[in-house]
């Protein structure tokens, strides 16, 4: 039996802001743990979050350069789960009203040749979560909120991506557009730039997708290959077996080549979303969305065209 691969990838990107996305702490990366903190971004009660304006505007630039539709009109809303890296017990990000929607990215065909694009569902703002640090010595876990609240930028594809050098051609025009127009450093090696790979598999010429399953977190162009390989031959070979995919949260380990089952994969009612009450919706105007597009550079892609046409290089 012949099989097609389905990936679908959310991009995770910590923009280079100066301070976080809802209070004054620096978004600087390392530092002691605990350093750079506040009352706000630690989740202490009776504090108020306020909006960094540089982390909407780093976004519509982001929307444009990936040929989004820009939502004139978008808020944010709370994502609810109880775990330490979060202390306010919520993570405030955007469902109902992505500042972003609707964009493509264009790549190689690996299955028919010639480009293809590969559709963005949407781009939404939210703060990132502090880190645990499991310490084997004192058999304990440790946790560092110098990352909390960092801003973040998840990009949403579709799941239009057919094979693990597809995934890796499309994150590296990723990185490449967010550099250029200067929003994120996009250092894999520090996370600021991390994926979360979906992946199903299905007969060839089937209608129907197969079930998916997630890999969190992973910050490597290689470990993204490997991860989608290795997922797409465990999942025919449990087909050929007679058995099921299960849908769920899989942990990629990229020293070992494998994955391996951490939970069962939440859907969005898990997290009891509900609109952000701390803040107002966000309304932009046209005059503000051309200002910002009037700032954008050349980008990746036309630079290519020109130094091409221009120069007579090659490809
Ligand atoms: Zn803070």
């Amino acid at each position: 039996m012949d099989y097609v691969t389905v990936c679908g990838l959310e991009v995770h990107t910590e923009l280079a802001t100066k301070t976080k996305i809802f209070c004054n702490c620096t978004t600087e990366f390392g530092g002691e743990p605990n350093t750079h903190v506040c009352e706000i971004c630690s989740g202490m009660p009776g504090t108020l979050p306020v909006v960094n304006k540089r982390v909407v505007e780093f976004a519509v630039r982001t929307g444009l350069a990936l040929n989004c539709e820009i939502t004139r009109y978008n808020k944010f809303d709370r994502k609810n789960y109880f775990y330490p890296d979060l202390p306010k017990a919520y993570q405030i990000s955007q469902l109902y009203l992505p500042i972003c929607r609707n964009g493509w990215v264009e790549i190689n065909d690996s299955v028919n040749g010639g480009k293809k694009k590969v559709r963005i569902h949407e781009i939404h703002m939210e703060e990132d979560a502090g880190k645990l640090v499991h310490d084997d010595w004192t058999d304990c876990t440790l946790v560092n909120y110098n990352r909390c609240g960092v801003p973040l930028l998840e990009i949403v594809s579709e799941p239009d991506i057919a094979s693990a050098d597809e995934a890796v051609e499309y994150v590296e025009k990723l990185r490449a557009i967010l550099q250029f127009c200067g929003v994120s450093d996009c250092k894999m090696q520090e996370g600021s730039l991390r994926a979360d790979v979906n992946v199903s598999v299905m007969e060839k010429g089937a209608k129907e997708f197969g079930t998916r399953t997630e890999m969190k977190n992973i910050n490597s162009f290689k470990a993204i290959h490997n991860a989608i390989e290795a997922e797409t031959e465990r999942q025919i070979e449990l087909i050929e077996d007679g058995e099921k995919v299960v849908q769920e949260t899989r942990r990629w380990d990229d020293s070992k080549g494998v994955s391996t089952s951490m939970r069962s994969k939440e859907d969005a009612q898990d997290y009891k979303y509900f609109p952000e009450p701390d803040l107002p919706p966000i309304k932009l105007s046209e005059e503000y969305i051309e200002g910002i597009r009037s700032t954008l550079p050349e980008l990746p892609e036309a630079k290519k065209a020109r130094y091409i046409s221009d120069y007579s290089l090659t490809e």
